[in-house]
């Protein structure tokens, strides 16, 4: 496509987006607290996943003052099943920022707005274009597929020149009386039409302008990293005070959240096994041997957490699972 063509081609995605655009509740909204929240849950979790969470989590924290409010452990809490905690952590420290140096009022100018802690540059053109409809570039994976197919590149779109050709790019596209529509167009464009593997051509508003030969051949990345495997030894200790939990430090991963006590493959030798349970995260295949251990002396980061108090005892999703199977 040529730059000549730059303004049909956003117009057309926001001709499309105006028929087929889906209807999501962080779209019916330009609260820029609101918007953010929807953004940060969006990274790294599905749309659907997001959809049953987003209202509730915006009820309990409608405005950045009370997650700043909040204690750690409830926000930990009530983002539990949303995964990459650290997420939720940066935006309760941006929730303390806007509440403190901003009196409670969401920043409009975009130095403030990239100064906020967890704020990247793809968040920063969120806020920007959904919040206060401003012309500003947007890329994500989405965005990535249907750039490298219209402009039919094979740079990878993992590389540090594939990310900078495309924010380029985005730049340059960015709808400049409509960025709200536009941005979300793109985005959707990729999420329905021009998906991975084979798209949708003939339904797609754009194809005019793309010049890819073989779409399902694009985008091209950089080669994976491989696969690693994890083995953890972990225990089970119900006694009349509860369920032993060991307290993630500061530093460590799911910090400030609970899990079953961990202890050496040397350590559980001999001690009778529960269950198994495999799950996968990021590029680490774990599995998890979990053994009766009745008995267990709690460490110094260990303690009892009664029954009762569990549900509201924040901790990652593979421990949860575990807890309340091994509780029914
Ligand atoms: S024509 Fe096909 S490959 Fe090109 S942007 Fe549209 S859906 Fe993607």
């Amino acid at each position: 496509m040529q730059p000549e063509h730059y303004k049909d081609f956003a117009q057309a995605l926001v001709d499309w987006f105006a028929t087929h655009g889906k209807d999501y509740p962080w779209r019916r909204t330009t609260d820029p607290w609101a918007v953010l929240v929807s953004e940060i849950m969006l990274q790294q979790t599905t749309i659907p996943t997001v959809m049953g969470r987003y209202e509730a989590w915006m009820r309990q924290f409608p405005t950045p003052a009370a997650l700043a409010a909040a204690d750690e452990q409830t926000a930990l809490r009530s983002w539990e099943g949303l995964g990459y905690y650290r997420r939720v952590r940066a935006l309760q420290a941006a929730a303390i920022v806007i509440t403190e140096q901003h009196l409670g009022i969401f920043p409009t100018d975009e130095a403030a707005i990239r100064a906020l802690p967890g704020i990247g540059d793809y968040t920063v053109g969120a806020v920007l274009s959904f919040a206060y409809n401003r012309p500003a570039p947007l890329v994500d994976a989405n965005v990535s597929r249907v750039f490298a197919r219209v402009f039919n590149d094979a740079t990878p779109i993992d590389s540090p020149a594939g990310r900078k050709k495309h924010w380029a790019l985005a730049a340059e596209l960015v709808h400049r009386e409509n960025p709200r529509a536009y941005n979300s167009a793109l985005m959707e464009l990729g999420q329905t039409l021009c998906t991975t593997g084979e798209p949708t051509c003939l339904l797609c508003p754009v194809r005019r302008f793309c010049a890819a030969k073989q779409p399902a051949a694009l985008p091209v990345k950089l080669p994976k990293k491989a696969i690693t495997t994890a083995e953890h030894h972990d225990l089970w200790c119900l006694t009349d005070r509860g369920v032993l939990m060991q307290k993630q430090a500061s530093g460590q991963r799911h910090e400030g959240m609970y899990r079953l006590p961990q202890r050496s493959a040397q350590a559980v030798t001999g001690m009778p096994l529960l269950t198994t349970q495999k799950y996968s995260i990021t590029r680490y295949k774990v599995t998890r041997y979990l053994y009766n251990a009745p008995d267990t002396l709690p460490r110094e980061d260990e303690m009892f957490i009664p029954l009762e108090a569990l549900a509201d005892t924040p901790m990652a999703s593979p421990d949860r699972k575990l807890v309340n199977q091994l509780l029914k």
